[in-house]
């Protein structure tokens, strides 16, 4: 069989209100084929959604067939019928395949630079040494259970009913593996062959709860983690650094004499531009060391020097008489690289 153009001819051939069951159910629950009964009655089979007598229609003229004896139009047991014979495929069968799949973790830092990791989990097809058919889990029984080199695999067949989040909670609680095959799409009069290919390896399948591919996301999530939280330690830092650099004064008390803002314009810049200024006089030591282009040969006593003010200490500076003794708090002054400007002042009482 050609299963690649199989499963493209299900696109355009689908046929899910079929009544015409191909597969029925006899009195002890034996799947059976229409070639495999007698004609009519004594079929001796039942529709396994509303078990009332089937009749096997097979004459010369339409393709072999079960109806309903009763002539009801009931559309659930083809559905009905998909599910129980996939059931039986998972318990005759022992194995399935699990889809791969590329898995992805990332997260943002505080510079608003993403961080991805990826990992994936390969396809593999799981051989199990037992199967148990709706194991009781308390409040439910998925359809099959494998075990798989001692670890319990649950398989639910989504014909009609998809997993619902209070399972997969249960599911992902207990760490118990489960696998959610997606035959939602089939039509319903699949032979048993075509049925066996898409339920063991071809149909739509996702882990609803895989313990492989919990730890690999854990993994990939610790290591993402790791990541951005030494590169926001770093900017925590530099950012605390920057902020002692502004805040702290550097001048361990002066002494101010006075001090000057006004405004203007200057007919030396490009397009007379306004400018204003703002400025501190204080008593400082007269240098009294030398540097390494500068030696010093004899000084004492004190000079005067300026310092730029932020013109928000204006209202401040007009309510002292001068001199005062005060320590200075420094801002960076914008624009200006790393120039900075007085934008703090703190009287010290002698
Ligand atoms: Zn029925």
């Amino acid at each position: 069989m050609n299963l690649i153009n199989n499963s493209q001819q299900f696109d355009v051939d689908i046929n899910k209100e079929t009544t015409e069951l191909k597969y029925a159910v006899n009195e002890i629950g034996d799947i059976k084929h229409i070639s495999e009964v007698e004609r009519g009655l004594s079929c001796n089979c039942i529709c396994p959604y509303c078990k009332s007598a089937l009749v096997a229609k097979k004459g010369d003229i339409k393709s072999h067939h079960f109806a309903h004896h009763n002539g009801e139009d009931c559309l659930k047991g083809g559905e009905t019928m998909l599910h129980l014979m996939s059931k039986q495929i998972l318990m005759d069968e022992k194995r399935v395949m699990t889809h791969g799949e590329l898995l992805q973790v990332n997260a943002e830092d505080a510079l608003g630079f993403h961080h991805e990791l990826t990992d994936y989990i390969a396809t593999q097809v799981l051989q199990g040494s037992d199967a148990v058919l709706e194991p009781n889990l308390g409040s439910y029984r998925p359809d099959v259970s494998l075990n798989v080199k001692g670890t319990w695999l649950d398989i639910e067949i989504f014909v009609t009913h998809q997993v619902d989040d209070d399972k997969a909670t249960q599911q992902s609680t207990r760490k118990r593996d489960m696998l959610e095959i997606d035959l939602s799409q089939l039509p319903r009069d699949l032979s048993m062959d075509e049925l066996k290919e898409q339920v063991l390896y071809l149909a739509p399948r996702n882990y609803i709860y895989g313990s492989n591919r919990e730890a690999k996301l854990e993994a990939l999530t610790t290591k993402v983690n790791q990541t951005i939280s030494h590169i926001n330690q770093i900017e925590e830092k530099r950012k605390q650094a920057e902020s002692n650099a502004i805040t702290v004064a550097t001048d361990d008390s002066v002494t101010i004499l006075g001090f000057k803002f006004g405004s203007g314009f200057s007919n030396k810049r490009h397009g007379q531009q306004d400018f204003s200024i703002g400025h501190l006089f204080c008593l400082s030591k007269v240098q009294d060391y030398s540097t390494r282009n500068f030696t010093l040969s004899a000084s004492g006593g004190y000079e005067v020097i300026s310092r730029d003010a932020s013109d928000c200490l204006i209202e401040t500076l007009k309510t002292y008489q001068f001199p005062i003794q005060a320590k200075l708090e420094y801002s960076p002054k914008p624009d200006m690289g790393n120039k900075f400007v007085v934008s703090g002042l703190t009287i010290v009482t002698s």
